[in-house]
């Protein structure tokens, strides 16, 4: 089967198959051979290492990653892109195709069936509507994956890279630096897909760390402050932690342990870093 990894190629099978773009799987599909390899690299996939991918598509990036790593295992919600699938892998036999929703997937008992003694990465030009809840699943039930590299919007992939004090610091970025260390590897523009999207793309790596970054006595707790403090940003984190619904401290509770942090019961809580996050909440718990 021919490189997919350009506009003509991807018309062709799109029109071999009568296909037509389903806005609510988020289907834009990568048409840049530059942008194809770039991921794939980024991604660090060798030759022992088993790939699951999210959304193959018409299989483009599979291709890559079927070249690159001992076996891919793709999962696409799409029926109709099955058969598509079925005829532009049959070069490949480390591939296996699945026809689901990967939301709905038990990745950990997938990665225990197909990868068993294989060091496992994700790899994904994500699905737009479903990209935060997709890798904080993968993230927040230690799937025992080495790394995640995704396509995602440029502005999601700024927000999960972030840090204390910049506009695009946030829950997002807390959650996902919690788990992970982030390197940005490209920046890709709307022409590089078909259809094009109205907004730009960012290809992001998330290395999941072994051992947590910071010790946290109770991970709720530290996540229900994040997400209090960023609830209301533009407040006091000591008054937007008391006035969360489900946080029962009071004012005296949260200045005292900011105190005990040498931290200025003024400060809001877009200036605290995760360290100082899950200090208060250690100290809070
Ligand atoms: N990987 C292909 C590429 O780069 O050209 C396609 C990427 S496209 C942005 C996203 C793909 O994810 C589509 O093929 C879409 O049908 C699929 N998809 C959407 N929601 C999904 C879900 N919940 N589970 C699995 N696949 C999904």
């Amino acid at each position: 089967m021919a490189d997919l990894g350009s506009a003509k190629s991807t018309a062709n099978i799109i029109n071999k198959y009568g296909f037509s773009f389903q806005k609510r799987f988020g289907q834009n599909f990568l048409i840049d051979e530059h942008v194809l390899d770039k991921i794939v690299d980024a991604a660090l996939v060798g030759k022992e290492d088993g790939v699951i991918e999210i959304g193959p598509g018409i299989g483009t990036m599979t291709q890559r990653l079927c070249e690159a790593a001992s076996k891919v295992v793709a999962i696409e919600i799409d029926k109709e892109l099955i058969p598509i699938l079925n005829e532009t892998m049959s070069g490949y036999d480390n591939v296996k195709i699945i026809n689901a929703d990967v939301m709905k997937t038990d990745l950990d008992k997938l990665i225990r069936e197909e990868f068993s003694g294989m060091s496992v990465k994700v790899v994904a030009n994500l699905p737009y509507y479903i990209t935060t809840p997709i890798v904080m699943s993968l993230l927040e039930n230690h799937l025992p994956v080495e790394s995640i590299t995704i396509m995602v919007q440029k502005e999601v992939a700024q927000r999960m890279q972030a840090g204390p004090g910049t506009k695009d610091y946030g829950a997002l970025s807390l959650a996902v630096q919690y788990y992970a260390d982030t390197y940005i590897a490209a920046n890709v523009p709307p022409n590089c897909f078909m259809p094009r999207p109205k907004i730009g793309s960012g290809v992001i790596r998330l290395t999941v760390r072994k051992e947590a970054k910071v010790e946290v006595a109770d991970e709720k707790l530290m996540f229900s402050l994040i997400r209090a403090a960023f609830n209301q940003r533009r407040k006091t984190l000591v008054n937007a932690v008391t006035n969360f619904p489900g946080l029962d401290y009071t004012k005296e509770d949260i200045e005292k342990a900011l105190a005990e942090l040498d931290i200025s019961e003024k400060i809001r809580g877009e200036a605290l870093s995760l360290q100082q996050f899950a200090e208060l909440s250690n100290i809070l718990t």
